[in-house]
């Protein structure tokens, strides 16, 4: 067993730090003013191969692994959280999903330029009627026509939903059934019309890289963009969250370790009653609580990458490495708010903006009451979390 990050992991997570000074650094911040989506900076991570990592050299990824993307999504959310949703969007719940469980021809369709960073991607499952039971929740509908499906609803929270040039969306092909009437698509909102994003004015987070509702009015769909059979989409649907819990954990990891760090700094900068708050032993008490949250969750958020690397299902550990990373993250949050006293609120510092993030993909890949609910049931001998086996094309398993 090694605790240590191979030296070539840690390679990549030093490339991400030079490539966010150069690149990301001198440029966000307008993109942000103008509250435009930064195709420049997303296309040139695809460039550099951030996004390809778990994906095979015939569709254009490096073929690195799980627990690379999980280091460049720590990294990336640490220094830029609203860049962090990328992963998501450009190297897991999107492309994995279509790789997963697409055809070959739909893998090179799609999967090389959402990679890339030339397609914006989204995922689109939750609707306004309860996110955490997408299947009782879903009211969009697939009708069949003659060529295809036309797509009727709408859709909650969708990230990229008004940048998207592809996506992965679930509708019901038979409104009648929950779970097993639900199909995946294949969705490209910018070639056909009846398609509609509206943001969602969200206070904290980007206004650049934001998430909206989606409005779906006979929006068709032709029959070769079905991902899998028809009745499939749960499975597709769960599975594809699993790879969404790798990247939103190690996400939370960083989005904690720059609030510790933040923390830290400004301890010993400040000076209160004679002396750096740092020398505070009740500021000492939180800043020690949350550096060992942060290892934990740092560990087993790698362990889910380490996991899928070995062709496991990793249900099981991404469940309790989610809910631990939200934890560490909570912490760590607060304690840089404390820290900072009432300079937590200015916008001068990152704590207001670190713990938007952190509310965010707190409820994001299922809350945390959602995470209680998976690891108790599994540890209660009720429904054991690794029952179905993980889909991972890149590692054989089917
Ligand atoms: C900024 C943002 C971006 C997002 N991006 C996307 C995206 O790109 N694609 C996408 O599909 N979705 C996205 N989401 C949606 C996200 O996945 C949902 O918000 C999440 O699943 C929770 O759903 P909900 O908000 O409807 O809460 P609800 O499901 O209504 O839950 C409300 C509360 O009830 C609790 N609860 C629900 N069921 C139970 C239960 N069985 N036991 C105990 N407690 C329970 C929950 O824990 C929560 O505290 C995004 C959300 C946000 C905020």
């Amino acid at each position: 067993m090694d605790f240590d990050l191979p030296e070539e992991m840690q390679s990549l997570r030093e490339s991400v730090r030079r490539f966010h000074e150069t690149e990301i650094a001198p440029a966000l911040p307008d993109y942000e003013a103008r509250g435009e989506f930064p195709r420049e900076i997303v296309r040139k991570l695809g460039e550099a191969g951030y996004f390809g990592a778990a994906f095979p050299e015939w569709l254009g990824g490096s073929e690195a692994g799980f627990l690379a993307v999980s280091v460049i999504a720590e990294e990336l959310s640490r220094l830029a959280p609203e860049l962090g949703y990328c992963m998501n969007m450009q190297a897991m719940t999107c492309p994995y999903t279509i790789y997963n469980w697409g055809s070959d021809s739909q893998a090179e369709a799609h999967v090389p330029d959402l990679i890339s960073g030339r397609s914006i991607g989204m995922f689109a499952l939750s609707e306004a009627g309860g996110g955490s039971d997408p299947a009782g929740a879903m009211r969009t509908t697939a009708r069949r026509t003659g060529d295809g499906y036309l797509l009727n609803g709408s859709k909650m929270w969708i990230t990229f939903s008004d940048a998207a040039d592809t996506g992965v969306l679930f509708a019901k092909t038979d409104p009648e059934a929950e779970h097993r009437g639900i199909s995946a698509f294949i969705v490209r909102p910018k070639d056909y019309p009846g398609y509609h994003a509206d943001p969602i004015p969200m206070s904290g987070l980007s206004q650049a890289l934001r998430s909206c509702a989606v409005f779906l009015e006979d929006f068709p769909v032709p029959e070769e963009n079905r991902l899998g059979a028809e009745g499939e989409g749960f499975r597709i649907a769960m599975n594809a969250l699993e790879y969404g819990r790798l990247t939103v954990s190690a996400r939370l990891v960083g989005l904690a370790q720059a609030a510790l760090d933040a923390a830290v700094s400004y301890a010993n900068e400040r000076v209160v009653g004679g002396q750096a708050i740092a020398h505070y032993q009740m500021l000492q008490e939180r800043i020690a609580d949350s550096v060992v949250a942060v290892d934990a969750a740092r560990m087993m958020a790698r362990q889910i990458g380490w996991t899928m690397d070995q062709g496991r299902t990793s249900t099981r550990v991404a469940s309790r490495a989610k809910y631990l990373a939200t934890k560490a993250a909570r912490l760590a949050g607060d304690t840089a708010r404390e820290v900072f006293g009432g300079y937590a609120l200015s916008d001068e510092y990152p704590v207001k903006k670190l713990n938007a993030y952190i509310d965010m993909l707190t409820v994001g890949e299922g809350t945390e009451n959602v995470q209680r609910v998976l690891i108790a049931q599994d540890v209660l001998g009720i429904k054991d979390a690794n029952r179905h086996s993980l889909r991972n094309r890149l590692r054989n398993q089917t």
